[in-house]
Formats: C-alpha cells, structure tokens, sequence
C-alpha cells in the first residue's frame, strides 16, 4: 500500500483544527478577564508549544500543570499532548503531601504553576525528585517568582514565541494524558490515556451531544462553561468536544458561585456539567434566586442524581442529563436518555429515566458480573458489578501491575460500582460496592435512602453510611443538614420514610434510627460526599 494510506493517526491536533475551520470568530473567554478568538487560541498554542520545545519539552516527557480552570489550561490540554508529551494535570484539591507523591510518582519535568498555588508549590518543592523546570502562571502583574529552574512567565514567554508550529505525526497509542484519582483509600492512583482513546470519546461525546434528539445539549451554537474543574478527567473531555465542534466556550478560573453566576448571565452560558452537590451550590447562590436559568442544560454526574434536585432545576427551566463515568473510564460512559418508547409514558416515568446512570453510548458495553466472573441477567432486578469495555478505559493504573490486573480481571474493567440493567439497556446504580450498608443479610444502598431521605422538606443535604451494629452487622446511620429554621431528628425522619416501607420501595429496617444534623457534610476534593471522612467522623456525630 501507498505509505501512509492505512495508517492516519488519530491525534489530538485534529480536535483543534476543526474548531477553528468551522467557527474561527468563537470566543474563549476567561473569567472577566481575557477573551479572545479561535483564531488567536490557535496561534497561542503554536506559540506555547514553540516556548515549550526551546524550553526543553521533547516527546515523552510529562508536563504538569497546577492552575483552576482556565484559557491557559485549555491551550496545555492541546499544546503539550501535540509535542508528544504527557499532560499531567494535577488536582490541586489533595493535600500537600498527596500532590506531592502524584508528582514524584508521574516523574513530572516541567511544571506550570499558578501564583496562587505557590504557597502548596513552596512547601514540596524541595522533596520534587523530578523537576528540573517550572513556568509561572498568572493574572497579576508580578511576572516572575522564586521558583528553581524558572524558565518565564507565561503570557511573556507567549509573546516572545512564534505563531506557528508544524506539529508532527506520531503513534496515536501514544499516551497524552495522566491524572490521579481521588483517592478514598491509599495512594492516589494514576490514569492515563492515549491520543486515540481521546479522540474516539470527543468524537462520540459530538455525535452523541449533537445528534440524539432528546439530548441536543450542545453544539456550536451554546456557549460553554465547565463547573467540572479541568483537573479532574479533562473536565469530563468536554473542552475538547467544544473545541471540535467550535463552540464559545467559558473558563471560570476559581469556582466562586458569584462568578460563576455572573458569567452564566454575561456571556450566556447555556451548557454546563457539574456533580449534584455544585449544582445545589449554584442554586442557592446570591443572586441565583431572580436569575432565569431557562434553557440551560447541564450534565450531571460523579454522583446519582436525584429526583428533588432535577424537579427543583426543572422548575428553574433548566434540563438536566445525568451521565455515568469515572476516572478510569475517560470518563464518558452513559447517558440518560429518553427514547421513543420512554416519551410515550407519562412525565413521571420521563424524570425516571432522566435521572438514571442511562444508556452505554457508542462504542461502550456495560454488563453486571458476579465476583466468579459470570455475567449476571439484564432483567431491572438482578444486582452486580457494574464492568465494562470501550476503547476509551485507562489500560491500568500506572506503575501499579497488581491494582492493574485487578481493575482488569476477566477481561473486563470492574468499576466497584453495584448496578442493575434493565431490558432496554438502561443502567442503574444502586450503590458503590463499598457504601452498600450490609444489615442482617440485606443489602440496603446507601444512594437510594439518600434520594427517599432528599425528599423531605425539612432536608436540605444527606448521607447515609453504615455504621458497625453488634446484632445487625450494620445499621444505616444519617448525616442530614437540615434547611434553616426546620426541625429534624430520628422520629421526623421515620414518619417521612414510614410511606416508602408501606409501598414496599425500602425494607423497614433500611430506616436509620440514628441521625446527627450538622451545618455541613464532608466533601470530596471534587465536592462529592466523601464517605470514608464521614465514616471514620462517625464516633463523634454518634456522641454528638
Ligand atoms: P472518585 O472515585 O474519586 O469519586 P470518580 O470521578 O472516578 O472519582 O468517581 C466515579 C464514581 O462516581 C463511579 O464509580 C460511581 O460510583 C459514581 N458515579 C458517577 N456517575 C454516577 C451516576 N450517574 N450515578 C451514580 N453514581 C455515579
């Protein structure tokens, strides 16, 4: 064959191209700060990738970066994994020590740093065994800083670069990205993610986004801003999706819900995608109250979301989707989505399916195994592990063999998530295999207490975990921040969930006879409920 004929890579710089070829006048916009062109973003990657390769970048290297959402961010995410480097986008909600092992662990060489993070950047600095340079980020007028092996700052090295860069072919099995996750036990672990997993998600998440009609959540006509923070999966690949399809897209920088709310009114925002707890956050925010949300659409996911939270956006005249993913997974897994044969039920049974994990998009297949390794029935009912297959699942965790293997046994990746599927494809997740609340021989899960408990007025926010229980194994115990000035305890709390028992929906035990009400529940670095912080706290909201 003609060399060449078989084998156009698929890489990440044809993401960028086609932005720019559809919609070269889109606006990036960063906070109240910058905007500027496709055509200019363009260019200022080329510059930054010319300012990267006479800094030293060569292919293979890992480059971090250590920055809140924003336009600079969104150049790295293209800039560097099109030198043939490896992005590794740090999380910068982990503690000191955390970032630190993620960045020794990743063997990160150079790093750009936002000013702000200079105090966290400072105390490891002397522990980094790979470092050798750094690049400072900022929107101050302090361009230069303390930092062993500064190479610039940012904006001035840009400037003094070239506006054109003849990026190269390389392997599209290359690896472009890597990130930690979160964490709940351990280490972080590192993901990672190659040229052509990346490609295939952002061309899926188009056709999907784009083109089935009960989701038409965006294309280059919305305006887009993340509430997902970049760091944290890409903010779920949808830069680049927005990239490709040359959408305006808006980056927030630090998430500040008054910012947050004036950028959705000034640029327009009308597609966004956060966990519940931010959206929650967002709805109760200053000024959010006379605001007319309607029209927006906004992805939900990295928790289930709830039946009182869609209906009280629904009454915003926002459309929520929720979505299924995890680190490992890209993260784009599935959908919700209403069919031909959903949309003939009734609105009720519509909100049903909106709120469920959702369908396997192209490419993904989802099936439930038991812990022998057999695949368990697609019937609604029957309850397994949720595993999966699509060209887009990290292949391991890096430098981990044996976490690696099991993450892959059978062939499958297990995604520690228990789940049921129901004849039309459609999943549902029941819990994580580790918060299911084991009493007397039941499995009670812990997200379907939490969605009956969300229902009640006087309910602003809970979690339920298990707590140890001499006679039972374990007992539900709930963590509930009540709405100001209403009143909760125990017995409020039964007579509320005494309806879903005689409808037989929860078992009578599956009701938790202990409670705390606190102003606040403990959060993940990604704001979700942070479980295992609340179950080792329990001891102290038991006495409480
Ligand atoms: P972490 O593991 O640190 O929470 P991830 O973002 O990888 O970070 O979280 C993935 C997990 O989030 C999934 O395994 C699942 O338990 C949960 N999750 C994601 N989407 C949904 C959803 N739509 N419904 C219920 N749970 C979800």
């Amino acid at each position: 064959p003609t060399p060449g004929a078989h084998s156009t890579p698929l890489l990440i710089k044809n993401i960028l191209l086609s932005g720019q070829r559809y919609e070269r006048s889109q606006e990036i916009v960063y906070r109240d700060i910058s905007r500027y062109d496709y055509a200019t973003f363009n260019q200022r990657i080329c510059r930054l990738a010319n300012a990267l390769s006479a800094a030293g970048v060569k292919a293979g290297d890992t480059v971090a970066v250590m920055d809140w959402d924003s336009h600079r961010y969104l150049e790295c995410m293209f800039a560097i994994p099109m030198l043939g480097a490896v992005l590794h986008t740090i999380n910068i909600r982990l503690s000191p020590d955390q970032i630190l092992y993620t960045m020794n662990h990743a063997e990160d060489i150079f790093v750009l740093v936002n000013a702000e993070f200079l105090p966290i950047y400072k105390a490891i600095e002397n522990d980094l065994t790979t470092v050798t340079n750094t690049i400072l980020l900022t929107d101050g007028d302090e361009k230069t800083a303390d930092l062993p092996g500064l190479v610039g700052e940012y904006e001035e090295l840009l400037a003094a670069a070239e506006p054109t860069y003849e990026f190269a072919d390389f392997d599209e099995n290359s690896v472009a990205t890597t990130f930690y996750t979160t964490g709940t036990t351990g280490n972080p672990k590192g993901v990672y993610f190659t040229h052509r997993q990346l490609v295939l998600h952002t061309m899926t998440q188009a056709a999907l986004m784009g083109g089935l009609d009960s989701m038409r959540l965006f294309g280059n006509r919305d305006v887009y801003m993340p509430i997902t923070p970049m760091f944290h999966v890409h903010a779920w690949g949808i830069p680049y999706t927005a990239t490709l399809l040359g959408t305006k897209q808006v980056y927030p920088g630090r998430y500040e819900p008054e910012m947050l709310c004036k950028l959705i009114k000034q640029e327009k925002v009308t597609f966004s995608h956060c966990v519940p707890t931010i959206l929650q956050m967002v709805l109760n925010a200053e000024g959010a109250q006379d605001y007319d949300f309607g029209g927006m659409k906004i992805i939900i996911g990295g928790s289930a979301l709830n039946r009182s939270l869609y209906d009280a956006a629904k009454a915003k005249g926002m459309k929520l989707s929720a979505a299924y993913g995890m680190s490992e997974t890209c993260p784009l897994i599935s959908s919700g989505y209403i069919n031909l044969e959903v949309e003939q039920g009734s609105e009720d049974e519509q909100a049903a399916y909106s709120i469920k994990a959702g369908v396997p998009v192209p490419l993904a297949e989802a099936r439930l195994m038991d812990p022998e390794g057999n695949f368990l029935e697609h019937d609604g009912k029957t309850q397994g592990e949720l595993v999966l297959r699509s060209p887009w699942l990290t292949q391991g965790y890096y430098k981990e063999p044996e976490k690696s293997d099991e993450l892959w046994a059978h062939g499958w990746m297990h995604t520690g998530d228990v789940a049921s599927i129901d004849e039309m494809g459609f999943i549902d997740i029941r819990d994580r295999i580790k918060d299911v609340i084991k009493t007397g021989g039941e499995w009670i899960s812990s997200l379907e207490l939490e969605d009956l408990i969300s229902k009640c007025a006087a309910v602003k926010e809970v979690a339920v975990v298990g707590v140890p229980d001499p006679q039972w194994g374990e007992r539900p115990f709930a963590l509930i921040v009540p709405h100001a000035g209403k009143e909760m305890d125990a017995r409020i709390l039964r007579d509320h969930l005494k309806q879903y028992a005689d409808e037989g929906r929860i078992n009578k035990w599956a009701i938790p006879t202990q409670i705390a009400c606190v102003t606040e529940i403990p959060k993940t670095s990604v704001g979700k409920l942070n479980k295992k912080v609340i179950r080792g706290d329990i001891a102290q909201w038991q006495e409480a």
